[in-house]
């Protein structure tokens, strides 16, 4: 590969064109693949036509909003329909090189396939991603991500294609990972936030130093939204003395579909691929770039299953003014699931905004559980954390503390701080931590 390293950009010309012509492509790519999913998907042939729309209807980028939406429940009702690849699908069976499925922690996974192109493309993306962060051909990277079904897994490819030498790291239990860090010494890591938090904890008890034993100068973490909580993010940088990258992908399009640069202000997603849209979470009306709501993706340039209209269940906005990196692809900033958002006294409260607050307070030690549930007609939220063994505080001066910063920052003080001690909490997982427990609909008295 002749790619001059010192060139910030794996693909300049893209990465920075003028937005107006970014959005001359996403045109062309978007009558493109409207008019191929109408005549080669069952479903978007019906639902257009119930709708009263023609692919030729699209004249301007804006004429998609006269398009149905669709969400992951249109997946899960058809997939397996009409054919093995379902009728949301545009390909046929044949052309289809790779599926990964969703982990379906919110209820049938639900499965997306790839024609070579799209997959090579989506390879393409994440070597732009991996390049933008850093990454060199002399790094080391280490993919500590599931390999099983999951989207992210084939994201190594990515990294290979760029140059790195790769580490398959996969799920491996922490010891053998560690193992791998002070002997392999490599540059780069991925893995999800709470992860990362976790084996540098591990690797503490396990009496080695990241900051000296290890090489990692990188971290990138996803699936969760740590990576874009600043106070997380700078709790996995202090401990692990590395840099950290938030990623966003979703199952149902890339491993990962935008990624922070080194400005860490949003993350550039790629707007060559995914036409973005937000809308408002109530009535579905459209907003400007800047609002915050629900996040409704098109991939321009997936032929093998197509997203027209996708509503992500993601919250939050689009920021397209230029960024100091040079890059004219918007930022996405996340503030977490819909499904995640509770309402305690007419305020949007987000697991998030819990988060950053608990990782920012001292004397603890950043594990947390939100527990929302149901009492006098009204919702209200506790959260458990667990205090430092070497804090001198009572458990009811620590409750206060973290209570009163909780009101600070979400507009609504907790109903409960519960106080554990040092591990009393459970959420210590190698996987995605859950730490939101929805008990409304419970009988609970606090
Ligand atoms: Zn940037």
């Amino acid at each position: 590969m002749s790619r001059d390293i010192n060139n910030k950009f794996w693909d300049e010309e893209l990465e920075t064109l003028p937005r107006e012509e970014l959005q001359k492509r996403q045109l062309e790519d978007l009558k493109e693949i409207v008019k191929f999913a109408y005549d080669n998907a069952p479903y978007y042939k019906r639902s257009f036509d119930e709708a009263g729309v023609k692919p030729e209807d699209i004249k301007t980028l804006k004429d998609i909003e006269k398009f149905p939406f669709i969400n992951k429940k249109t997946q899960r009702d058809t997939q397996g329909v009409g054919s093995f690849l379902g009728e949301l699908a545009a390909v046929p069976e044949d052309d289809v090189v790779f599926i990964s499925t969703s982990s379906g922690s919110t209820g049938v996974p639900t499965m997306s396939p790839f024609t070579k192109k799209d997959f090579d493309e989506f390879q393409d993306t994440e070597s732009r991603w991996f390049w933008q962060i850093g990454m060199r051909p002399n790094d080391r990277y280490v993919h500590a991500l599931n390999f099983s079904l999951y989207v992210g897994g084939p994201d190594v490819i990515g990294a290979q294609n760029l140059g790195a030498l790769c580490i398959w790291g996969g799920t491996l239990p922490s010891e053998r990972l560690l193992f791998i860090l002070k002997t392999y010494k490599p540059t780069i890591i991925w893995t999800s936030p709470s992860y990362a938090w976790q084996l540098g904890e591990k690797a503490v008890k396990a009496g080695y130093d990241p900051k000296k034993d290890f090489n990692i100068k990188k971290i990138i973490v996803a699936g969760e939204l740590g990576g874009s909580i600043d106070a997380t993010r700078k709790a996995i940088e202090d401990l692990w003395g590395a840099e950290v990258y938030d990623f966003y992908g979703l199952s149902d399009i890339f491993g990962a579909c935008a990624a922070q640069c080194e400005y860490h202000d949003g993350l550039h997603i790629a707007e060559n691929h995914i036409l973005v849209e937000t809308i408002d979470i109530h009535t579905g009306e459209v907003l400007e770039p800047g609002q915050t709501g629900e996040l409704v993706f098109t991939t321009l340039r997936k032929h093998a299953r197509p997203l027209i209209r996708f509503k992500t269940g993601d919250i939050g906005r689009i920021d397209v003014t230029p960024c100091r990196c040079g890059r004219t692809h918007g930022r996405i900033s996340i503030l977490g699931r819909k499904d995640d958002m509770f309402i305690v006294s007419a305020v949007n409260v987000f697991p998030s905004d819990i988060e950053a607050v608990i990782r920012e307070q001292s004397g603890i030690t950043g594990e947390y559980l939100i527990r929302i549930f149901e009492k006098d007609f009204t919702s209200k939220y506790a959260v458990e954390i667990e205090k430092n063994a070497d804090n001198t505080k009572t458990d009811e001066e620590v409750a206060e503390q973290v209570s009163a910063a909780l009101k600070a920052r979400t507009g609504v003080k907790p109903a409960k701080v519960i106080v554990h001690p040092d591990g009393g909490l459970n959420t210590r997982s190698e996987h995605k931590s859950r730490r939101v427990i929805d008990e409304r609909k419970i009988d609970y008295s606090i």
